[in-house]
């Protein structure tokens, strides 16, 4: 009998999760999600819904009475709730694990204690804490919130002491974390999975570029040396041999000017930058995800072809329905998330372009920067 699988979370992480839960019938038989806004992307898919907050205790405890497994698509769960449902329902990444790493300072603490390179950094509890870290690591250095940050909006880069104030001010009373700023030639990924039973298989590590600090484009794989990307591969895999609990991680990480490699974070979850994997690879990593939590043996990670990932994001400048994308051709993927209203930059969906027999990633970026014109987000 299959089991009935609880997301916390259904926004396009969600549903892409869900989609791969359908095609595993004898695994799954019923998905609900609890998220706050009304026809959520996953239950536009066939998932049932609770609709309440994240926090909401009540719908967690729920969610765990009605599910067998519960998972996650964001990392600001309230992990002590999780916790205390762990008896109605078996929760995978585990709890602690998850309040680990949505600390951003826990995390980093936890990596360092386990000899696992990340860039200098102190905790911030006061002004003078900030001055004194500032002249430990100079400038430019970030401060960073320790939790609920996403798409770069909890850092602020502090380029000079004149900006200290200010920094310190914009984060409130949030708790904080000073980071020395690493001049990074390249940032990458690595999508790692973890099953119950301790197997640990990782995607090959693919590079990532932002822009206004949110993912624009993956390409799979990383142009980086062979030498570099089993250096990369190798520290994930070492980070969830340390970390308990079972799913997929998505560790980002910066490549030095020296080819060395350092951990930005880990995202306890599916993660951006490995939705390239529901075509260039024999498995996506939304069912690797699902085969992990369930105790399943981990698919093939092995790269088939070549892949850009581009994000379709709001413009900046307008809010409101938009015209729906059209855009179609050989080895051309759209996923659009269902999202009715545009916003300054978010995430309406993404397309995949696949590289065909023989073709270089150079070759993929010219095809893609004619592409970018087709899926600009315009007023309905
Ligand atoms: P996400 O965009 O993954 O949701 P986030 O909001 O949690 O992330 P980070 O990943 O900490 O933020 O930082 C966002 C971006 O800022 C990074 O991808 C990187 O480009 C830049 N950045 C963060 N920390 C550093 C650092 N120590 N040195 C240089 N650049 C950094
Ligand atoms: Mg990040």
């Amino acid at each position: 009998m299959g089991k009935i699988l609880g997301i916390i979370g259904g926004g396009q992480l969600g549903m892409m999760i869900v989609e791969a839960a359908k095609k595993m019938p004898e695994h799954i038989s019923k998905i609900i999600v609890l998220d706050p806004v009304p026809n959520c992307s996953a239950s536009q898919v066939g998932a049932e819904q609770i609709i309440a907050d994240f926090k909401d205790k009540n719908a967690i405890i729920e969610l765990a009475k009605k599910s067998d497994i519960i998972t996650y698509e964001i990392e600001s769960g309230d992990s002590e709730v999780l916790k205390s449902v762990e008896k109605d329902s078996e929760i995978n990444p585990s709890p602690e694990t998850l309040k680990i790493i949505q600390d951003k300072f826990l995390q980093k603490s936890f990596l360092f204690q386990n000899s696992i390179p990340v860039p200098e950094f102190i905790q911030v509890k006061s002004i003078l804490d900030l001055e004194r870290g500032l002249e430990k690591f100079g400038y430019p250095s970030i401060l960073k919130a320790r939790r609920d940050a996403y798409d770069g909006r909890g850092n602020f880069k502090i380029d000079s002491p004149e900006q200290i104030q200010k920094a310190f001010d914009y984060f409130k009373e949030k708790n904080l974390m000073l980071e020395k700023f690493v001049p990074f030639k390249m940032e990458v990924s690595v999508i790692a999975a973890r099953n119950t039973k301790g197997q640990i298989k990782t995607f090959p590590p693919v590079e990532n570029i932002h822009e206004d600090s949110i993912l624009r484009e993956t390409i799979a794989p990383a142009r980086i040396s062979e030498k570099v990307a089993k250096k990369a591969e190798n520290i994930a895999k070492t980070t969830m041999s340390v970390l308990n609990g079972a799913g997929i991680f998505g560790i980002e990480m910066f490549v030095t000017k020296n080819d060395e490699i350092v951990i930005n974070e880990i995202a306890p979850r599916v993660h951006n930058s490995g939705h390239h994997t529901l075509q260039s690879s024999e498995i996506s990593q939304f069912e690797q995800h699902l085969r992990a939590i369930l105790g399943l043996d981990l698919g093939n990670t092995t790269l088939m072809h070549p892949t850009i990932m581009y994000n379709i994001l709001g413009p900046k400048n307008f809010e409101g329905e938009y015209k729906p994308i059209e855009i179609s051709g050989e080895n051309i993927f759209l996923k659009m998330y269902g999202k009715k209203i545009s916003k300054p930059l978010r995430k309406l969906g993404h397309f995949n372009l696949v590289g065909k027999q023989g073709e270089t990633i150079e070759q993929l970026l010219e095809k893609l920067e004619s592409l970018k014109d087709k899926v600009k987000i315009t007023p309905a």
